[in-house]
């Protein structure tokens, strides 16, 4: 997660830069200069050279303080008085317009895109939204397994993007399809998701729900999760209000159970998410995330944004269980109390009574009416996650060491020692890349050492530390026995 959440952010400051360079000002709506409200709010404002503009009413003021000030006793002062210097005034500094070449000062990340100009057709078409069928034949591209994740997902999604094709026009108004998905980590949650926002191309914001505190705490607001997708839109409203936001570890937010103290960082974020989920108007600081900080505010409203909120519920099996075994303990079927105890798929009985009961509170339960649960990963999903994906990490690496003009192959038992060494680690796929990593990394330095190799084959001895690849030499037939030579592993073999 940690260096998705690198890559995340190393895109955004690419997409910054690139926003900056590729969008004219004429895209963005003027700012003023000292007030920071957009010209949608602030009314027409007065240009000044060097693209600096300021409103009206912060023109009035400043007028106002010009002519109240006393020039007769400034200029009355001595020659080498610090007033004649300019620094004598506590708090009061002088803005030298040269430090603002340009582009007066603010950069378009901190500009509202301007509203397009509309025919009247709505921004989506009914005809133009992909069926379910073909939104879960694009996720079966690079999700593995998750069948029924993937065709809830496919159909709430469809029925989300007809219900804001539609909006409101009669007095049948369709429920938005929130969802709340849970599962394992590393079992492809946040993956899905990605991806989903890929290929509708929707703007997405991923945030943490640990990381949210109720306003006025230390912590992130609720609503700077509308301002990161506001980002994520490029500042462009009416792109944000149609985008997904995805809200992970949402079972970190549950009603702390024997506290005396105020749950700001519980139940209170879970009374404050209720209007956002449900579409609400609120005012984000565009750029920031504070709105503290002199940036403008820009208004979105939620009431199109598509919530998806994912987490593990570690314990909830357990409420579950419990649940399942209360039926069965009265009369005859009381022996049956551990019959649940080795079922895998417990999670998938989940009811909205036991997500209630784990600390989530009822109104924000009512809010995500999809509801469906993910599978852990099996010793074969992890091995498929390996080779079939579109941009499996098996590929990536064969691309890699393809541009060396050496053939990359694996031997099926290497994959299964590699999702065996996986499955240990209980992080789900994410563990996947850090063996492969490591496995790789001799390899990765030794073969472009040596034009003379042709093929590397990593077997299952190397995996398991008892062996190494087979290095195939260029030109020469892999049969030979002679021809075969191992290269150093880790401890291995020369
Ligand atoms: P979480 O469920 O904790 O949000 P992620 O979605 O972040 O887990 O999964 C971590 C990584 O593991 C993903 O970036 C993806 O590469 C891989 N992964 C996890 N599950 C799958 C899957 N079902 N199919 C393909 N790749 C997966």
């Amino acid at each position: 997660m940690s260096d998705d959440r690198y890559n995340d952010t190393n895109d955004e400051i690419k997409d910054e830069k690139n926003t900056d360079k590729n969008s004219s000002h004429d895209d963005y709506e003027d700012v003023c200069f000292i007030c920071r409200r957009p010209e949608s709010k602030a009314g027409k404002m007065f240009r000044l050279p060097n693209h600096i503009c300021v409103c009206d009413d912060c023109m009035q003021k400043t007028m106002d303080t010009v002519s109240q000030f006393d020039y007769q006793g400034l200029l009355n002062q001595p020659p080498n008085s610090d007033f004649r210097n300019g620094q004598g005034f506590p708090n009061i500094s002088f803005v030298n317009l040269a430090d603002l070449q340009g582009d007066g000062g603010i950069p378009n990340k901190q500009k509202i895109k301007k509203k397009k100009q509309s025919d009247g057709k709505p921004e989506i078409d009914i005809k133009n939204i992909m069926p379910p069928h073909k939104i879960k034949a694009k996720l079966d591209e690079y999700v593995v397994g998750q069948e029924y994740a993937k065709k809830v997902m496919s159909v709430a999604v469809y029925n989300h993007y007809k219900r804001v094709a539609t909006g409101t026009m009669d007095e049948i108004e369709i429920e938005k399809s929130n969802m709340l998905m849970i599962g394992p980590t590393g079992c492809g949650k946040t993956y899905l998701v990605k991806t989903l926002a890929q290929l509708l191309d929707v703007p997405l914001a991923i945030t943490d729900a640990t990381s949210l505190t109720e306003a006025g705490y230390i912590g992130d607001d609720i609503e700077s999760v509308v301002s990161k997708l506001l980002a994520a839109a490029e500042n462009d409203v009416e792109r944000a209000e149609r985008g997904i936001i995805f809200i992970d570890e949402i079972d970190k937010i549950a009603k702390k159970k024997n506290t005396n103290s105020r749950d700001v960082s519980g139940e209170s974020v879970q009374q404050g998410m209720l209007k956002l989920l449900e579409g609400a108007e609120v005012e984000v600081p565009v750029g920031a995330n504070s709105k503290n900080a002199m940036v403008p505010l820009a208004t979105v409203n939620t009431r199109n944004i598509l919530f998806i909120c994912g987490g593990a519920f570690p314990d909830l099996e357990e409420i579950i269980k419990q649940r399942l075994n209360k039926r069965t303990s009265i009369g005859y079927n009381a022996e049956l109390r551990d019959k649940y105890d080795k079922d895998k798929n417990i999670l998938s009985r989940v009811t909205v009574e036991d997500i209630k009961k784990f600390g989530m509170i009822p109104e924000f339960i009512g809010r995500l009416p999809v509801i469906f649960t993910l599978e852990g990963l099996s010793k074969e999903m992890m091995v498929k996650i390996l080779e079939e994906p579109k941009n499996a990490i098996l590929k990536q690496y064969q691309k890699l060491l393809e541009l060396d003009e050496v053939k990359l192959d694996f031997e099926h038992g290497a994959l299964e020692a590699i999702a065996e060494k996986a499955m240990e680690k209980e992080t789900g796929a994410r563990a996947l890349r850090a063996i492969i990593e490591e496995f790789m990394l001799d390899i990765m330095y030794e073969v472009p050492k040596d034009d003379n190799i042709g093929r590397v084959t990593i077997t299952r001895e190397y995996i398991e530390g008892t062996g190494g690849p087979i290095i195939d030499i260029r030109s020469n037939s892999l049969e030979h026995p002679d021809n075969l030579n191992v290269i150093a592993g880790s401890g291995q073999n020369k």
